[in-house]
């Protein structure tokens, strides 16, 4: 029997009609910065649809656009002049940075007060003590996909399948404080098969093209498929979709998967550090 699909889109538009209804409580707009440095095509667009989603809920947004050959002082001072101001609530840079430029460095200069996206090391180390913080974006929005699912996290077995600090670690961590049993799977582990074929709950955040394959998915398990590739001018993720929606028993697509939540997440975190 075919997976059920998952459905980020529709998720998505629930979350923010749930944060236009929170928002008419509150007597100031929340406020959320973008900064970019260069100008990566899929980061323009990636911050395009941030900013299309802030108009939807009523948020204030802005763009602070730097050229790629900036110093790192430059922007850890542009982002200073953002943590002092009062209309801004939450800061993100956008990644990934030029080179030159250190982005743990650039998210340390974040005040852990609009870390909206959960990256700094008092928020990840809020999260690791499972204490109440702002967690990051993707990972809050790939257990709100599982959840979507009815099944208890507790108890199952969940495999992460890529271990940076922006996807893999962190939803391990959250899978793990919701009482999962965690396996991280990374580039340097032995025979990946054997490992995914035992997960009731799979992570693909690999930025590898249809890398999970149907052989190596448990029947009935879901997956959830975080990557993002560009293959012939298409986006593909990091689960062989066609064959392993034959296998799972929930799945999530690209696009319309992990996407969407990402940025109802980012929604969601504003609110919160305006709130604070
Ligand atoms: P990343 O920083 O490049 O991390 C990739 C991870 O995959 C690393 O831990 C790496 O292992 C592991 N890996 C690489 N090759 C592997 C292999 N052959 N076998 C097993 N593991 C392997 O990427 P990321 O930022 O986590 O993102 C992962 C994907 O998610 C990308 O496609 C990205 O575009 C996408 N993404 C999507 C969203 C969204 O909102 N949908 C958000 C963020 C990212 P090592 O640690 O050993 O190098």
């Amino acid at each position: 029997m075919s997976a059920e699909i998952l459905n980020g889109t529709r998720l998505a538009q629930r979350i923010r009609s749930q944060i236009r209804k929170k928002l008419k409580k509150l007597s100031f707009t929340p406020g959320l910065a973008v900064v970019q440095v260069g100008d990566d095509p899929a980061s323009t667009i990636y911050i395009k649809h941030k900013q299309r989603d802030c108009e939807k809920v009523h948020f204030h947004s802005e763009v602070h656009r730097l050229p790629t050959d900036i110093t790192q002082q430059t922007l850890i001072d542009k982002v200073t002049k953002l943590n002092a101001r009062q209309d801004i609530h939450g800061i993100l840079v956008q990644m990934p940075l030029p080179d030159e430029i250190d982005e743990q460095t650039i998210i340390d200069a974040i005040s852990p007060d609009k870390d909206v996206d959960g990256l700094t090391p008092l928020s990840l180390g809020n999260l690791f003590i499972n204490r109440e913080t702002i967690t990051p974006c993707t990972p809050t929005g790939i257990i709100r996909l599982i959840e979507l699912t009815d099944e208890p996290i507790e108890g199952k077995h969940a495999v992460c399948v890529g271990r940076s600090h922006l996807v893999g670690k962190p939803v391990g961590v959250m899978l793990l404080n919701r009482n999962a049993t965690v396996t991280y799977c990374h580039s340097r582990t032995q025979n990946i098969a054997e490992v995914t074929k035992h997960a009731d709950i799979l992570v693909a955040a690999v930025g590898k093209p249809e890398f999970i394959t149907a052989d190596m998915v448990k029947p009935g398990a879901t997956v959830i498929d975080v990557g993002i590739n560009s293959v012939d001018d298409h986006l593909v993720g990091d689960v062989k979709f066609k064959e392993v929606k034959e296998i799972a028993g929930f799945i999530t697509p690209v696009p319309g998967g992990v996407g969407p939540l990402t940025r109802a997440m980012l929604l969601e975190n504003t609110l919160k550090l305006a709130n604070r």
